[in-house]
């Protein structure tokens, strides 16, 4: 069995590199416990690089991340660093696009303790999942819309290939979750059928799958609809599937619901690629000053070795993925040392060594 990975690490700007050195502290020691090597590749890349070189995603960088086995990143952008276009510096797209990283994976958990602005039901907890397609959609002619002195207009593409990849990708990971005891084996495809053919496409070809899956139950809602679903029974849900905006604007209220950007973890994943890192960004108002919440990329860390376990049918890192998750909730559940945007004042490396504390007492 193999057991030495290659991560390649994009550290980031702004609080980027204050959040990935803890983190990475805790999966070495994991590794070490757990018998295993994750050689970790410094990739150079992102807004402060740009402003040096010229470059945001080196071709070394690039290169690297296409040789790993995982890709690990924290946050990247600066408001005061942009392309000569005027546009924001995110190499992450860079990513998503040239490794086609099509299924956007946005885990929304609330469990008892954790401050929720939600008046959940006693014994209640939301363990959900939503997949944002991240390569079309919406956000298609991206930077390249067609605007005149009087009129805008951006392409909507759905595309039947990577519809079903997306398709497929959420049925399997319902299924997976079903096996592990987690989920509810429904996959629910959001769209807006009802007024664009653009969705009743997309929702025809997610039907073609549903057949291919009848373990499993599937359910259609409106993006709409389901943005008020979101407050007032997300505990119903296990796997939802949606375009790329709709899928943008629902993880945020996600995170929102979880308590904040601070413990919000994602993945974008292809067919042979994946990035973990955290759903928010470099936060230059906080940055430098160590008070950063590191949670959010711990669990992007946990969802790689689950993740990275799974593929590789290595079951004692997609265990620690678990348990690293599992740590990480109780350190959120207790309430004691959090940083200042979960209402705490504790500082990035306590809250990184609160969770190590919680891995050794487990
Ligand atoms: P991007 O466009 O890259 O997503 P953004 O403009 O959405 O960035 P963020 O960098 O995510 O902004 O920051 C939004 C707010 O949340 C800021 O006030 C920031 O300080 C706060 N924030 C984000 N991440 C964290 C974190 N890990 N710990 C504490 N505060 C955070
Ligand atoms: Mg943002």
């Amino acid at each position: 069995m193999k057991d030495n990975f290659d991560i390649a690490v994009f550290h980031g700007d702004g609080i980027g590199p204050e959040i990935m050195a803890p983190t990475l502290d805790i999966l070495r020691d994991l590794a070490s416990l757990g018998g295993y090597r994750l050689s970790f590749h410094d990739c150079a890349a992102g807004a402060a690089h740009y402003a040096k070189t010229g470059e945001s995603l080196p071709a070394m960088s690039m290169q690297t991340a296409r040789q790993s086995d995982a890709i690990l990143l924290s946050a990247m952008g600066l408001p005061s660093v942009r392309y000569k276009d005027g546009t924001e510096i995110s190499p992450q797209i860079e990513l998503r696009k040239a490794l086609n990283l099509f299924a956007g994976v946005r885990p929304v958990r609330i469990f008892p303790g954790q401050k929720t602005p939600l008046n959940m039901p006693e014994g209640r907890e939301v363990d959900f999942v939503l997949i944002r397609e991240s390569t079309e959609g919406l956000f298609h002619t991206q930077g390249r819309g067609e605007v005149s002195q009087n009129e805008a207009r951006e392409t909507l593409l759905i595309t039947r290939e990577t519809s079903e990849l997306l398709f497929r990708f959420a049925f399997n990971l319902a299924r997976e979750r079903k096996a592990a005891g987690r989920g509810k084996g429904l996959v629910t495809c959001v769209d807006k059928a009802n007024v664009f053919r653009a969705f009743a496409f997309f929702r025809e070809i997610f039907d073609a799958q549903a057949a291919n899956y009848p373990d499993l139950q599937n359910d259609h809602a409106y993006v709409d609809a389901m943005a008020l679903w979101f407050v007032q029974r997300p505990w119903d849900f296990d796997v939802l599937v949606t375009e790329n905006m709709f899928g943008d604007i629902l993880s945020d209220l996600g995170a929102g619901l979880m308590g904040g950007l601070g413990v919000a973890p994602s993945a974008d994943i292809g067919l042979h690629h994946a990035v973990f890192q955290p759903c928010h960004g470099s936060a230059p108002d906080i940055a430098g000053q160590g008070i950063a919440n590191p949670l959010a990329m711990i669990l992007s860390a946990a969802m790689m070795l689950e993740w990275l376990g799974l593929r590789e049918g290595h079951a004692r890192m997609a265990a620690d993925g678990a348990q690293l998750r599992d740590a990480t909730e109780a350190v959120i559940a207790q309430g004691d040392v959090l940083t200042g945007d979960l209402g705490g004042s504790a500082r990035t490396l306590e809250a990184a060594g609160a969770v190590s504390a919680a891995l050794k007492g487990a």
